[in-house]
């Protein structure tokens, strides 16, 4: 028999977008349902262990919200299980390192402490369409489907299967089908900071054209960064991508992530045998799939445009601050880029409308889902960008529902009021240079 459960709230997917977008939601006074298909929050976070949490802070100020009381309540742990750090990349301002686990646990207690019910190892499978709503989504884990019933859903699936399905338009990749590269991220034990780090470079590119040329690395590992993580004497490795991969289509993604170990091992033994520093260390952390970074960008009321990123638009909607570069990885035949979205110094905001559809009343959308065309999605797309989308969306959906209102009617101004209230920084009234220097 078919089982039904009802919520006000439904938050499809518990990424860094579907976490913060449950917290507020739940926190706001909903009853919130949060479905994710594997057994743990995080998304990206959970595939590619110990991933920075770059973007947090433009122009040197956090951008606040659940992304500042997640470090900070990191960073107050006994020891200290997060640090904010410059990042080593090109037109990165700083960024957060965090103990993976910590931050897993801490996510997970933060929905528990504001009676999120979460629904693990379960899939969203089709919407149920009444005219222009959604009055309930099909679901179904290993006890077989079953179906909730909602007064609103919030998409932070990343792929947008089912707000595809509801009938949202939508693009994929660059919009000719080029997404960017996936990867497989791991870490390197046992691998002294000081050696490893005593260049600007860990001596990495200085070493693979050999490696390539004697067919021990793929090509696409000529250009890698490797970065202190965490804990010390700890590497971490964001850069063996695989072009070309679908990541809407679960065998694409299952064998693009063996070729990920392939190239991971293969990368993990080249550093031991050629490259100082790593002469005693080992792999560790492998994630368990490739990250997948862009599928679908649904179409919105607002779509994010470069030329706005690079006249440093402040929206009236504004919904959260950055100054991310154009961080675009391996569309097609291109190469991993980061340019600067944005003249050094300043910063543009991401409008509330850009998560907002034009059609289903119902529905909102946050994270990598963003209306944005492919470059401005390049730089939009961090987890505290995307935790700051879901935090918007989780406020705005209980005051849709509060006052019977559909998602395109909700005056923006009031949700950009409401998350002022919550501590997000630089929106509204407010510019982002009256906050003090984050203490990097
Ligand atoms: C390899 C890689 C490196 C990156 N590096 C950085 C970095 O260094 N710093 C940074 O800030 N950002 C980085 N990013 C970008 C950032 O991680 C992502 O943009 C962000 O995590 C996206 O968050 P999300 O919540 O929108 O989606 P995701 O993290 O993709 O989460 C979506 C979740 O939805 C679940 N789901 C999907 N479909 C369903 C369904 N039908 N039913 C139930 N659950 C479902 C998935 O299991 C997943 O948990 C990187 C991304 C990748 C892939």
């Amino acid at each position: 028999m078919n089982r039904i459960v009802s919520t006000d709230v439904l938050v499809i997917g518990g990424g860094s977008a579907g976490f913060a977008a449950a917290h507020a939601a739940a926190s706001s006074g909903a009853r919130v349902r949060l479905l994710e298909g594997t057994s743990k929050i995080g998304g990206v976070m959970a595939f590619c262990p110990g991933m920075p949490w770059g973007g947090g802070f433009p122009v040197g100020r956090t951008i606040g919200g659940l992304f500042e009381t997640l470090t900070e309540r990191l960073r107050q742990m006994h020891p200290p299980m997060a640090r904010i750090r410059p990042s080593m990349l090109e037109n990165f301002g700083a960024e957060v390192i965090y103990d993976h686990e910590a931050a897993v646990f801490l996510m997970f207690q933060m929905l528990e402490d504001v009676g999120v019910e979460l629904h693990l190892g379960a899939y969203a499978g089709a919407p149920v369409m009444e005219g222009q709503r959604l009055s309930a989504v099909e679901c179904f884990d290993r006890s077989g489907p079953f179906t909730i019933k909602t007064g609103m859903v919030i998409d932070c699936s990343g792929d947008g299967d089912i707000s595809a399905k509801a009938g949202v338009p939508y693009t994929l990749g660059d919009g000719r089908g080029n997404m960017m590269g996936v990867t497989l991220s791991f870490s390197m034990l046992n691998a002294p900071w000081d050696q490893v780090f005593s260049n600007d470079d860990p001596y990495f590119k200085d070493h693979a054209a050999a490696g390539i040329a004697a067919g021990r690395l793929h090509p696409d590992l000529a250009k890698i960064y490797l970065m202190p993580a965490f804990h010390p004497d700890t590497v971490f490795c964001n850069s063996v991508h695989i072009r070309g991969v679908n990541g809407t289509d679960p065998q694409q993604v299952a064998r693009a992530t063996q070729e990920g170990r392939r190239r991971c091992f293969a990368l993990a033994q080249f550093l031991v045998d050629c490259v100082p520093g790593f002469s005693q260390a080992r792999l560790s952390g492998l994630g368990p799939t490739v990250g997948v970074r862009e599928t679908r960008r649904l179409e919105a009321m607002h779509r994010i445009g470069s030329q706005e990123l690079s006249l440093a638009t402040k929206f009236s909607d504004g919904i959260v601050c950055c100054d991310n570069p154009i961080d675009d990885v391996m569309r097609g035949d291109s190469a991993m880029t980061h340019d600067a979205a944005v003249a050094q110094g300043d910063y543009y905001t991401i409008p509330f409308r850009s998560l907002v559809p034009q059609q289903v009343e119902n529905l909102m959308f946050a994270g990598r889902l963003v209306c944005a065309d492919p470059a401005a999605f390049a730089s939009v797309r961090g987890m505290p960008q995307c935790m700051a989308m879901g935090e918007a969306v989780g406020v705005a959906a209980v005051m849709a529902l509060d006052d019977g209102l559909s998602v395109q009617s909700l005056e923006p101004s009031r949700v950009v009021h409401a998350l002022v209230a919550r501590g997000l920084k630089g929106i509204g009234s407010q510019s982002l240079m009256e906050q003090p220097l984050a203490e990097i």
